[in-house]
C-alpha cells in the first residue's frame, strides 16, 4: 500500500486556504479546451518522451542533427562538409509542413491557408506563396508534404532548410532534388532512433538531456493518494524506458522505491497511434532479460511490464470505460487526435512550449495592447475612408450630369465644386493617415511576432487567426499545459471549464 499524507499534513491541507484559478500563474495552470470533470476520471496514463521526460531541446537536437547528418554522409553519399553547415535551431517549431517537391516550408493558419513560407533561408514574398499555394486547398495526406508535428521531428526541418540552402548552391543554378533530400534525412533520423545510435548517448548523460522536473513525483502521489489509478503508456521500449523513469522517479519519495510502484499497468513499446485503432496483442516482458514472455496476457497486473496491446483489449481487462479515463500526452497525431475523433479517452496535451510563449506574452503585454488599439483605429479609419469615397464619387457624378447642373443656380454649383474639393483633399489625408498607420500596425506586428520566433513568430498563432497547429490544440486536446506537475496545484476533483467563447457578432 502507498503511503497517504500523513495526519498532520491532512490537518493542514484541510484549513489551509483554498486555492483559486488566480493563484496559479499562468505558465502554471492547466487550460481547458472542453469541460472535464476530474471526480469522474477513475485511471490517468501518461505517455513518456515530451510528456512524464521534457528534454533539453537543443542539446537533443544537436545531437540528433549529428547522428543523422553522419548517417547521410556513410549512407546517402551528403559530402563531410555538410557537418559544418549552420543549423540554427530557431528554423523549425512544430505545426511546421515542409513541402517536398519544392524545398520549402511553411506554417499555415487555421483555415490551413498558408502563411509564412521559406526556401532555405531565403523568404518568399506575398506574391510568391500566393501564386504556388492560392489553387484550392492543399492535400496534406499526399507524399508530397511532411508534417512536422513533434518535438522529435524539429531537427529534420532545421536540417532539411540548411541542406537545401547547400544544394542550391552546389548545383549552380541546375535542380534539386528536395524530395531525396527529406526522404534521407528521414530514413538516416528514424535509423537514429531505432538502432540505439541516439538513445546510446541520452542514456550515457540523463542529466543532460532529460530536465528533472522536482515536483513530478509528488504530483503523481497526489493523484494517486486521491483513488486514481495511474499508467504509463509509452512507444519507447523498455530498456530506454526503465533508464528514462528510473532517473526522473527513482529515490524521489521513500513510499514509492521505483518508478514502477507510481503506476498500475505499465506498457512499454505501445505503438500509438496502432494502439488506439489496431488489435495488437499484449505481451508480458521479463524486465530481469527485457525479453518477450510466452503466454496469452489475460490481465494487467501491478508491478509487471507489457509491450504492445491495444485499446480495446486494455480497456475489458482495466475494467474502466474510455470516457473515465485522462490520457496526458504531447503528440496531437500519436496521442490525442485519435483519441479524440473516436471519442474514446479524455486528453491532455503536454505542449513544451507553452511556457515560453507566456512569457513571451507576457512581457509583451504592453505591445500586444498597442497593437490592438492601433488596429482597432485602422479599422475606423478605413470605414472613414469607406464613406469618403462613396460620397466623392457622388459628388463627381453629379458634377459630370449636365442636364442636373443647368438646374442648379451658379452659388449652388460652386459649392458642389468646393464640397467635391475638399472630400478629395481630405480623401488623399486620410489615405496618407492610413498608410503611415499600417506601417506602424507592421511594425509592431513584426516586432511581437520576432520576439516568440524570428522566423515564424508564435507556434499557436498566424496573423490574425490561430496557426493550423494551434487549431488543432482546440479541438482535440481537452486540457493543455507546459508540464505535467501543473496538475500539482490543483485539486484531483477539479472541474475544468472551458472558458465562454464568443463568436464574432457576440464581442
Ligand atoms: P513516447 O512519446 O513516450 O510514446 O515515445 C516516443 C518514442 O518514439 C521515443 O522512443 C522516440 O525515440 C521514438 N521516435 C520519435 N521519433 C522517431 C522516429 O522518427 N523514428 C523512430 N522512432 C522515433
Ligand atoms: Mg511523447
Amino acid at each position: 500500500m502507498v503511503s497517504v499524507l500523513d495526519p498532520e499534513a491532512q490537518l493542514n491541507a484541510l484549513l489551509g486556504e483554498v486555492p483559486t484559478e488566480i493563484d496559479v500563474g499562468r505558465r502554471h495552470r492547466v487550460f481547458c479546451n472542453r469541460n472535464l470533470r476530474m471526480d469522474t476520471i477513475e485511471m490517468i496514463g501518461f505517455d513518456m518522451d515530451y510528456t512524464l521526460a521534457l528534454y533539453h531541446q537543443e542539446k537533443l537536437e544537436q545531437l540528433s542533427i549529428e547522428l543523422t547528418l553522419r548517417k547521410m554522409i556513410e549512407n546517402h553519399g551528403y559530402p563531410p562538409e555538410v557537418l559544418g553547415l549552420d543549423f540554427d535551431p530557431r528554423r523549425a517549431i512544430r505545426g511546421l509542413m515542409i513541402d517536398k517537391q519544392r524545398g520549402h516550408v511553411f506554417k499555415m493558419d487555421r483555415h490551413s491557408h498558408v502563411g509564412r513560407c521559406w526556401h532555405g533561408s531565403r523568404k518568399l514574398t506575398a506574391e510568391e506563396r500566393r501564386d504556388t499555394y492560392r489553387h484550392g486547398r492543399i492535400d496534406f495526406s499526399s507524399d508530397d508534404y511532411a508534417w512536422i508535428d513533434t518535438l522529435f521531428g524539429l531537427p529534420e526541418a532545421v536540417m532539411f532548410v540548411a541542406l537545401v540552402d547547400f544544394l542550391d548552391r552546389a548545383s549552380g543554378g541546375a535542380p534539386v532534388d528536395y524530395v531525396k533530400i527529406v526522404d534521407d534525412i528521414r530514413r538516416s533520423i528514424d535509423e537514429a532512433h531505432a538502432d540505439d545510435t541516439l538513445k546510446s548517448v541520452i542514456k550515457a548523460d540523463l542529466a543532460g538531456y532529460i530536465q528533472k522536473d522536482d515536483n513530478l513525483a509528488e504530483t503523481l502521489h497526489k493523484l494517486r493518494s486521491s483513488g486514481k489509478k495511474l499508467f504509463l503508456l509509452t512507444n519507447s521500449a523498455f530498456d530506454y524506458t526503465d533508464h528514462v523513469m528510473r532517473f526522473l522517479l527513482d529515490g524521489e519519495r521513500k513510499a514509492y522505491p521505483s518508478w514502477r510502484n507510481y503506476f498500475d499497468v505499465v506498457i512499454v513499446s505501445g505503438a500509438k497511434p496502432a494502439f488506439f485503432n489496431e488489435r495488437r496483442p499484449f505481451v508480458q516482458i521479463d524486465p530481469a532479460t527485457r525479453q518477450p514472455m510466452s503466454g496469452e496476457v489475460k490481465a494487467l497486473s501491478a508491478g509487471r511490464i507489457y509491450q504492445g496491446g491495444n485499446v480495446a483489449a486494455f480497456e475489458e481487462m482495466t475494467h474502466i470505460r474510455g470516457e473515465h479515463v485522462l490520457y496526458i500526452g504531447d503528440h496531437i497525431y500519436g496521442d490525442i487526435l485519435r483519441l479524440r475523433k473516436q471519442h474514446m479517452w479524455r486528453t491532455a496535451m503536454v505542449l513544451q512550449e507553452l511556457d515560453r510563449e507566456i512569457a513571451v506574452s507576457d512581457r509583451l503585454e504592453g505591445q500586444i495592447r498597442d497593437l490592438e488599439l492601433l488596429d482597432r483605429r485602422r479599422r475606423n479609419l478605413e470605414s472613414e475612408i469607406d464613406y469618403q469615397a462613396l460620397r466623392s464619387k457622388k459628388l463627381q457624378r453629379l458634377l459630370e450630369d449636365e442636364a442636373a447642373l443647368a438646374a442648379l443656380s451658379a452659388g449652388h454649383r460652386a459649392r458642389l465644386e468646393e464640397a467635391r474639393r475638399s472630400t478629395k483633399a481630405s480623401l488623399d489625408s486620410l489615405r496618407d493617415r492610413l498608410r503611415m498607420m499600417t506601417e506602424e500596425v507592421e511594425s509592431l506586428e513584426d516586432s511581437i511576432e520576432r520576439a516568440y520566433n524570428p522566423y515564424w513568430g508564435s507556434i499557436l498563432r498566424e496573423g490574425n487567426e490561430n496557426s493550423r497547429f494551434g487549431e488543432q490544440v482546440n479541438d482535440y486536446a481537452d486540457l493543455y499545459t507546459s508540464r505535467v506537475s501543473n496538475f500539482l496545484s490543483y485539486s484531483p476533483l477539479r472541474y475544468f471549464r472551458a472558458p465562454r467563447r464568443p463568436m464574432p457578432h457576440e464581442q
